[in-house]
């Protein structure tokens, strides 16, 4: 099972570093390696992401979505090519994951290998939820409540809560949102600079370390739970049924 984790180099407010997307999900994908060493291989991160809406903020460094998604299809091709057969891609950064859900298909598509791709968030969503005291939709979206308490438990010398501001931007809609936990009916993404001030969208001034751990420790159990389910998942043999 090979395990490659991609994040990204972007702003995320005026309390947080611009690691936030690599640190977290490398943190994530090293401790589920650890607890499940037999289990997975876990590969360095792609450390860039899909930014171009980020892009008046300051630090943020883009790469394009054609690039993104030939770049990652790249490695799970090298990866299937030396006879893995079980690949999932782990995102730190939501605007990766329609490029990385493409990335997925096209493995599946042209090798041998299964490959899948997932936000970390959406693997205990569950705990989240039940813990999560801002406002749905909007209050978990961006250098919000989730990300900043899991900062705060991995290294909460380099989270600046003093700066820490909500800001929810977008006007209130039935059918358009932006939220971690809950897609919107409707995707759709303006610049960021439009609709945020410091670049946050949500609510860190209600983060906390001791959330942050709970949601912390459950990630990286759901994360070695689904790599094992996924690594003796059985595959149907694809079937072609043209007449001949
Ligand atoms: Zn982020």
């Amino acid at each position: 099972m090979v395990l490659l984790p991609i994040g990204s180099v972007e702003d995320h407010g005026l309390h947080l570093p611009l690691d936030v997307d690599n640190f977290l999900i490398w943190e994530i994908c090293e401790a589920a390696a650890r607890k499940a060493q037999d289990d997975i291989l876990l590969l360095p991160i792609i450390p860039y992401g899909f930014e171009e809406h980020h892009m008046d903020f300051p630090g943020t460094i883009n790469v394009g979505m054609e690039h993104l998604l030939h770049f990652v299809v790249d490695i799970t091709r090298s990866v299937a090519h030396h006879g893995f057969q079980h690949i999932l891609i782990a995102d730190g950064h939501g605007s990766n994951m329609p490029i990385l859900e493409l990335a997925a298909r096209r493995t599946i598509l042209e090798t041998k290998a299964s490959c899948g791709a997932f936000i970390w968030p959406a693997l205990a969503a569950d705990v989240i939820t039940s813990l999560r005291q801002s406002e749905k939709p909007g209050g978990m979206s961006h250098a919000c409540e989730l990300e900043t308490s899991v900062y705060l438990h991995l290294d909460p010398e380099r989270v600046q809560m003093e700066k820490a501001q909500r800001e929810v931007g977008l006007p209130s809609s039935r059918f358009i949102w932006l939220d971690l936990m809950q897609a919107s009916p409707v995707r759709h993404m303006e610049y960021w600079s439009s609709f945020s001030q410091t670049g946050v969208n949500g609510d860190p001034t209600l983060a906390t370390s001791e959330k942050g751990e709970k949601i912390f420790n459950a990630v990286v159990d759901r994360l070695v739970a689904l790599v094992r389910e996924f690594r003796s998942r059985s595959r149907g043999q694809r079937i072609d049924h043209h007449q001949h």
